[in-house]
Parts: structure tokens; sequence; C-alpha cells
């Protein structure tokens, strides 16, 4: 595990600190490099922008991620590199959290010194913004439903061999007879 990716809160300098970095694709898929769900499939390392700045007695982490992942269409069933983007935005208190459901803040409270282990943010808020049945591209035509091939590569036989078309038996009529 990275250093750079382990931050204390306690120990943030006041200035906060900030990050412009490849989070490498080995850490994403390392089971042992945190204890979310590892990232599977990804075309490369993910790039991220943060800053965690302190503002009053909270944590602020924002910024902006962006990677990409193997997945297959919901269309043609091809493989392709998925690309996807998001925010990072969270906020941390140090001590326990308060007994009240009441409290509305979405802040995470962490005991001190409050280690936060960035590889698990990062997994998190890709697995949030994780989308069900994504297709190739907008203009994926699939699959042909005759004959199974992805129309995106080939062209369909069955189209050309229309004998087994209901309307192909009204072509030999003589209409003018
Ligand atoms: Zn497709
Ligand atoms: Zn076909």
């Amino acid at each position: 595990m990275q250093r750079q990716w382990l931050v204390t809160l306690q120990k943030l300098p006041s200035a906060g600190r900030q990050w412009d970095a490849d989070v490498p694709k080995e850490l994403l898929e390392d089971p042992a490099c945190g204890t979310v769900d590892v990232l599977p499939g990804l075309c490369g390392d993910m790039h991220w922008r943060l800053l965690l700045e302190r503002i009053g007695g909270q944590f602020r982490l924002s910024g902006e991620w962006q990677g990409a992942m193997k997945r297959s269409c919901g269309r043609c069933n091809a493989e392709f590199d998925w690309q996807m983007s998001g925010q990072t935005e969270r906020e941390y208190m140090l001590g326990a959290a308060p007994a009240d459901e009441e409290s509305e803040s979405d802040c995470e409270y962490v005991m001190p010194p409050g280690e936060l282990n960035l590889v698990d943010v990062l997994r998190e808020d890709v697995w949030l913004a994780w989308k069900a049945g994504v297709i190739c591209s907008d203009s994926c035509k699939g699959l042909c439903q005759g004959c199974g091939v992805n129309l995106n590569r080939v062209a369909c036989q069955c189209k050309q061999d229309d004998s087994e078309h209901p309307f192909a038996a009204l072509r030999s009529l003589k209409l003018d007879d």
C-alpha cells in the first residue's frame, strides 16, 4: 500500500492537501489494499484530482475522477472500454457519531486520529456511479434477431437470403398479366 493514499486527518497541514495523480490499477484491484470491493476489469490507472481541506471542525474531500473499465455491451455483447467519471464529495468529522438520529449532516465520523484510505474512497465512488446495462455506443446496432451476428461488424446474412421472407412469394407473381 502506497502511503500517498493513506491520510491521517489529525495530521492534515493547515493548507490542506492536494492530489492530481494516477491511482494505480494494481492498488484498486488488490483486495489487500482496503475493505471496499475491488474494481474489476480496469483498463488502466484511474486519474483523480482531489483536495482535502479543514473547514472549521470538519474535513472536506472534493474532487473529480476518471477512468475506464472493460464491460460488455447490453445490445451487442461485445466487450468495450466503458468510460467513467464522477465527483468526490465527502465530509468527515473526528469522533463518535452523535447518538441522536435527527442529525441531518451527511458527515462521516471517524475515530481519532482519523485514518482514511483513499483507495477505498475511490472504489466506493466508482461503485456509486456504477450503471447496469451499459451500451458500447449510442449507435450500436446490436445483434440480428434472425442470425445473431453482431450488426456493427458484419452485414447480416439473413437479410440477403429473403426466400423465407413472407413477402418473397409476392415478388414471383406477375402483376402485369
Ligand atoms: Zn454494442
Ligand atoms: Zn441476420
